[in-house]
């Protein structure tokens, strides 16, 4: 590699930390940071805090879970907000997070490339324009940055419009429209709902099984619940519990064409990721049939979709609700802390700490709750680093 010189083209900035995303977690870990008394830079590829929050989601979105859940380390919540904060509200408090800790990203730098140098100890971070050389790189670029496009025959035949669901705004454009709805997480679920709220006529495709949980049971958080008994009690047993609990609100799930993995919703989550449905009124307009469900899809035709179950039906519209994945493999370099795939090889909650120097918050699969526990040792992992190479240059 070469040495680290300024060039007139590639201006190199060095820093301790470099932190990559301006997201809720790349915040957190700065705040972190900061409160340990390191000084932190962040890159942002957009030109906005929370990007993915403000652009790239839907105008109906609240909080899954309640925001006594989902504060990012030292700042709750204003107290006025409601239990399910909106997406505009989450902006909000994001906004006035990074004021509280006077964060200032650096915005519109994109990291194309970063890799360890081992020569002189140190990470290389490539903007579209720039180089910064750090000690410490933290991913914290979202596990949820690129649409997921799922591989069905025929999609460039289809005459009408094809979206992701990160482009969807609300149900207005598609009043009185047959929209195919490809996918039944929580997106497609939402979507389906706010199609019926605009008139819309959704058919939703559920081509597995899913776990649908009402979002609270008896005015309690489903989520907060599980927690509390996941203390005392076994996962096989709360998971159970969960399970009557849903049957008793909901009623049977797979008489409606959605049927249950066999693992239940906390041990599913915590195995493979798959986080569980939660049910803000999608359900009802399925059991009354407003809401369509379908079987996987077969083919894609010019009009509309053929079905695995023999069915050929027409849309006018398809919204794509097959999730989203990471964008780190394209961009972090010598590294084995990744799958292809951009997941963290580590186990479950290990995620967050690399070789080197590299640490990584937000890819827990454990949300927002996952960034503030992550950035909490990130922070405290960093600092205790300084303070031995301190000391030992000291001495
Ligand atoms: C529709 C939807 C609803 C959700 N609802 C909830 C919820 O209710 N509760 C919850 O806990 N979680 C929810 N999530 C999960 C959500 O991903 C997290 O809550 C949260 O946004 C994660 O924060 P993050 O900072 O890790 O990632 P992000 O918010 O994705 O931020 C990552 C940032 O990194 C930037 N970036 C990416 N690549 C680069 C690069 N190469 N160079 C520079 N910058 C880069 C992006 O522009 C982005 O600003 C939801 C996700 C979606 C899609």
């Amino acid at each position: 590699m070469a040495s680290l010189n300024d060039d007139a083209n590639n201006p190199l900035h060095r820093c301790l930390v470099v932190i990559v995303g301006a997201g809720p977690s790349g915040l957190a870990v700065a705040a972190c940071l900061q409160r340990n008394g390191v000084p932190s830079l962040i890159l942002e590829r957009s030109s906005c805090l929370a990007s993915l929050w403000r652009d790239r989601t839907y105008d109906r979105l609240k909080l899954h879970l309640p925001k006594h859940l989902c504060h990012l380390p030292f700042l709750d919540f204003p107290r006025h907000f409601p239990t399910y904060p909106t997406k505009d509200q989450f902006v909000e408090y994001v906004e006035s997070y990074a004021r509280h800790f006077s964060i200032g990203p650096r915005f519109g730098q994109t990291v194309v490339r970063a890799e360890f140098d081992p020569a002189v100890g140190l990470w290389r971070v490539q903007s579209q324009d720039r180089l910064y050389v750090s000690s410490f790189l933290v991913v914290a670029s979202g596990e949820n940055v690129e649409p997921v496009m799922p591989d069905i025959t025929g999609f460039e035949t289809f005459s009408g419009p094809i979206i992701h669901t990160c482009a969807y705004k609300s149900g207005l454009e598609f009043r009185n429209r047959r929209v195919l709805v490809v996918g039944c997480g929580n997106s497609g679920m939402e979507v389906s709902l706010d199609l019926c709220r605009y008139n819309a006529i959704p058919h939703m495709v559920v081509r597995n099984s899913v776990h649908i949980l009402p979002r609270d049971i008896l005015g309690i958080s489903t989520f907060a619940l599980a927690m509390a008994l996941l203390k005392w009690l076994p996962l096989r047993l709360v998971d159970k519990l969960l399970l009557v609990l849903a049957t008793f609100t909901l009623g049977d799930t797979e008489a409606f064409g959605l049927p249950r993995p066999k693992t239940g919703p906390i041990g599913l989550k915590n195995a493979t990721g798959k986080t569980p449905v939660l049910d803000v009124g999608a359900f009802s307009h399925i059991k009354s049939g407003k809401i369509k469900v379908m079987k996987g899809v077969r083919e894609i035709t010019k009009r509309g979709a053929k079905f695995m179950d023999g069915q050929e039906k027409e849309f006018d519209s398809i919204i794509l609700a097959t999730g989203y994945k990471s964008n780190v493999p394209t961009w972090l370099k010598g590294s084995d802390f990744f799958t292809e795939d951009g997941k963290p090889k580590a186990s479950f909650g290990d995620g967050w700490r690399g070789k080197n120097g590299l640490y990584v918050v937000g890819f827990t699969r454990q949300g927002i709750l996952g960034t503030s526990s992550d950035a909490l040792k990130i922070a405290a992992d960093i600092a205790h680093k300084l303070r031995i190479i301190k000391s030992s240059s000291q001495n």
